[in-house]
């Protein structure tokens, strides 16, 4: 008999990183759905890591569809403004904020600081929820070190992309194929580390 194949909810509407993490999750075999394919409202953030944000929404989404979920919480932290807006990242400029505002916001902020001080790095924690319950959810990170430029540079990508720029890279976040950049992005790299645990545990099941 034909094995069903696993049902994953990605607790996301954000579509730049449905995108991306639907990429990199490819290679699984496994039905992916978007939580708006179950109606899932969107969680309430209240935690104030990115790993507790994380794993609000990934509890969400397998609660609200009965399915597994898996959910990213990410950002980015700025040197120079203590490592803001970090879990605020997606509100930077007010809870409605669009991309643009928040890049705007950004460069405002850092209007004058030179280039030594605006070191920078996205964060990324994916958590992978086997039910809503799920005392023990696998758990990813992946860091991404970066430098803010004065302008924004590059297409690709989405939210504070066209301003982060790689130095060993000689170009910007924005300017990266997808496929490149989730190969070195934080998202890619949280992404592996919980494909590798969870692939032995899809292995396992019968
Ligand atoms: P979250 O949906 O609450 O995890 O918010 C993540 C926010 O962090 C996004 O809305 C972006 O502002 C920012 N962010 C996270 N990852 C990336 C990325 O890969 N590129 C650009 N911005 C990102």
């Amino acid at each position: 008999m034909p094995k069903e194949k696993n049902i994953i909810v990605i607790a996301s509407n954000n579509p730049g990183k449905l995108r991306e993490l639907s990429a990199l999750m490819k290679g699984l075999d496994v039905e992916l759905h978007p939580q708006s394919d179950f109606n899932v409202p969107e969680a309430e953030e209240t935690g104030l890591t990115f790993v507790e944000n994380a794993i609000l929404k990934a509890r969400n989404a397998a609660k609200v569809s009965g399915h597994p979920a898996i959910a990213d919480d990410s950002g980015i932290e700025i040197d120079y403004l203590n490592g803001a807006p970090g879990i605020y990242s997606a509100r930077f400029s007010g809870p409605n904020a669009t991309e643009a505002e928040n890049n705007q916001k950004l460069l405002k902020e850092l209007e004058g600081v030179p280039e030594e001080q605006r070191t920078a790095r996205y964060y990324s924690s994916i958590v992978y929820m086997r039910h809503g319950e799920d005392p023990a959810p696998i758990i990813a990170e992946g860091i991404w070190e970066g430098v803010i430029l004065t302008e924004p540079r590059g297409e690709g990508g989405f939210g504070y992309d066209p301003l982060f720029y790689l130095p060993e890279h000689g170009c910007a976040s924005a300017e990266l194929s997808a496929e490149y950049k989730n190969r070195i992005s934080h998202r890619g790299i949280a992404l592996r580390e919980l494909m590798k645990k969870l692939e032995k545990e899809l292995q396992e099941t019968c």
